[in-house]
């Protein structure tokens, strides 16, 4: 099984690791290098180089990809959650780091809170030389589905099917094709002791598809090599 988006390891699953440093991962896991939206709200104008943070950098991006052939490029997009105005410096940092995702031809993984329609247009210009992209937390309606597909997108399925109440979202689901699917737990340091394993994802989404346990564990699998490249 593999947590096709995360930020902490936990458990014996392998992990898809959004971390800028790499220095959790474990042999099997692969690293996604990247500065999150987050880091950018409200900055009105980017340094591009230092992303307006001497913790940030392009260079440090480039060179952590130069290092690991099998690293990706993540979390990285835009955001109108926590802000409804996306910030110049937001937009200017993802288109960047989408560049650079182009440049060393590695998977990308994307966040698009509130805005996935955007974050789709500006990757779509990068698709070919960006090889795969992994929607995560996609929870928009399906209507953009066949755009992902046709860019080589992956879509990654929460915490959230557990949520009895989250009919659209049990409804989207079912709507993903079975080549593009994963399962995603999100976790973080701060949620990783409340935040359910991928495995029960996985237990709750072979039910809706009609799976049996195993034969979803297989072309989630297949599918994870698909996106990550290995
Ligand atoms: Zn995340």
């Amino acid at each position: 099984m593999t947590d096709a988006h995360c930020h902490v390891r936990r458990g014996e699953t392998r992990h898809f690791l959004c971390d800028p440093t790499g220095d959790m991962a474990g042999p099997d896991d692969v690293v996604f290098h990247g500065y999150h939206p987050w880091c950018f709200l409200g900055s009105d104008r980017v340094e591009l180089e230092t992303l307006n943070d001497p913790k940030l950098s392009l260079t440090a991006l480039k060179s952590r990809l130069a290092a690991d052939p099998r690293a990706g490029v993540g979390e990285i997009g835009l955001d109108r959650l926590k802000e409804r105005n996306i910030s110049p410096a937001m937009r200017e940092a993802f288109e960047a780091q989408l560049a650079i995702a182009a440049e060393f031809r590695r998977p990308v993984v994307l966040h698009g809170a509130k805005c996935w329609g955007e974050v789709a247009k500006a990757a779509q210009v990068h698709a070919g030389r960006i090889p795969a992209f992994l929607f995560h937390g996609f929870s928009r309606s399906g209507g953009l589905i066949p755009q992902i597909v046709a860019m080589n997108g992956f879509i990654s399925v929460g915490p959230a099917l557990l949520n009895d109440h989250a009919v659209n979202y049990r409804e989207l689901v079912k709507q993903i094709p079975s080549d593009r699917l994963l399962v995603e737990s999100d976790a973080t340091a701060e949620n990783a002791s409340e935040t359910p394993s991928v495995a029960e994802i996985a237990a709750k989404l072979a039910e809706l598809r009609g799976l049996t346990q195993d034969e979803l564990e297989t072309m989630l699998e297949s599918n994870a090599t698909a996106f990550a490249g290995r």
